[in-house]
């Protein structure tokens, strides 16, 4: 890191933690009210943190034994856009539910034709009077079954690059003509879903932006991402984090060389994984633009994910993964979901194939891949 975090008697430290001896044990609500659940947006839903303070709150929270929530999909996503583009009353509607997580997000963005290119969505919203008319059908929508509202893309024109024929709503999923059908995973879990939407009202006022404005709105989400000294597990942040597998593949205390072998390139990767996150964070904090770097940590993260939890799967053998079942909100063994849910990870969030072209074209200048 080319950065060194400001000194202990640093006047944000000092903020902090004067916050933090008077909520010794916050509440998620008293976290939204203090603006931690997303310091990096404005007041007063956030703290105006710029990187650098970012990583001065998650060091004091550490100290004081405690994590900040990691990112939702509504923080993550459904704030920053509503942020970017809503009203003050979508603003103030949505943002406080949204940071104390009395209110729930998904997304309804992937469609069974349109994942990778989503531009090319095919459902539609058509206006009449003061309501949106929506049909079409989702795929993939994370706990649709489960959350109060979805930000959904849907297509508004026709005519024009697809780019410039999308809109983006926030969508009641209490709303009448929502049918959710759940899909089950290969770990037994049904974390997602199919969403089916027909003849779907959706108030005009719960359009963000403009109309056909939706992709930049979309793109907008993606660059707002918060700065964290956090490394989190190796699948997406969740299970186990790098010591953890470490400690696990000691356990096995492995002769076998082949496997020796994989285990220290896993290591080496882990280092690279380290620095490379480090880059990114130097860059943040000193004011640089990280740009693709991100998508090397994807496709390489992701990878990494997967070879940890077939190194564990493959030194501990099949017997744990012979009972069937792995959700992991109710198995005790992280490993046996980890090994199923590692493959998601070279799929969601951009496929590791379009990372790569993101790395050729904008790191390596490598040629535009042929368009359509
Ligand atoms: C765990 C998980 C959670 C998800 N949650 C959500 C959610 O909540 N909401 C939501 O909307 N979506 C969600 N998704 C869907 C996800 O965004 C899509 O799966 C992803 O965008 C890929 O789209 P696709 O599955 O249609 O694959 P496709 O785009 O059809 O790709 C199929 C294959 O073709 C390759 N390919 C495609 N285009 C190119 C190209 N230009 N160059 C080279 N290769 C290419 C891909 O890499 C892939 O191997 C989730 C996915 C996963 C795995």
């Amino acid at each position: 890191m080319d950065f060194t975090l400001p000194p202990d008697d640093d006047p944000r430290r000092v903020e902090v933690r004067a916050w933090l001896a008077d909520h010794p044990e916050p509440t998620r609500k008293d976290l939204a009210e203090g603006g931690f659940v997303a310091p990096h947006w404005p007041r007063p839903w956030g703290r105006d943190a710029d990187p650098e303070t970012q990583l001065v709150i998650d060091d004091e929270f550490r100290a004081a034994g405690l994590r900040l929530p990691g990112a939702s999909i509504g923080v993550g996503w459904a704030g920053p856009t509503i942020l970017a583009g809503g009203t003050e009353e979508q603003k103030a509607r949505f943002l406080p539910p949204m940071l104390d997580d009395t209110e729930g997000w998904c997304q309804l963005f992937s469609e069974p034709e349109a994942g990778s290119d989503l531009a090319s969505l095919r459902t539609r919203a058509v206006r009449d009077g003061d309501v949106y008319v929506v049909n079409g059908s989702k795929i993939w929508s994370t706990r649709a079954d489960v959350t109060d509202w979805g930000i959904l893309l849907a297509r508004t024109a026709d005519e024009g690059p697809p780019q410039k024929c999308i809109s983006y709503f926030l969508l009641d999923m209490a709303t009448p003509g929502i049918e959710v059908r759940p899909i089950i995973e290969m770990t037994g879990g049904r974390h997602f879903n199919e969403t089916f939407l027909t003849e779907v009202r959706i108030p005009a006022g719960n359009m963000v932006g403009t109309e056909n404005e939706g992709w930049r709105l979309a793109k907008v989400t993606l660059a707002n991402e918060r700065v964290s000294l956090s490394e989190g597990g190796v699948l997406w942040g969740r299970g186990p984090a790098d010591p953890a597998v470490l400690d696990r593949l000691r356990s096995f205390a492995c002769s076998d060389p082949v496997l020796r072998q994989r285990i220290a390139d896993l290591y080496t990767e882990m280092v690279i994984l380290r620095l490379l996150n480090r880059r990114i964070m130097s860059a943040k904090v000193t004011g640089g633009d990280p740009g693709p770097l991100s998508s090397v940590r994807k496709a390489i993260g992701d990878k990494h994910g997967q070879k940890a939890m077939a190194l564990v799967k493959d030194l501990e053998g099949p017997s744990t993964m012979l009972d069937g079942n792995y959700p992991y909100e109710e198995h005790e063994d992280p490993w046996a979901w980890g090994h199923y849910f590692s493959r998601a990870l070279t799929i969601g969030g951009g496929t590791s194939e379009v990372q790569r072209n993101i790395i050729g074209e904008r790191l390596l200048g490598l040629p535009r891949e042929p368009r359509p």
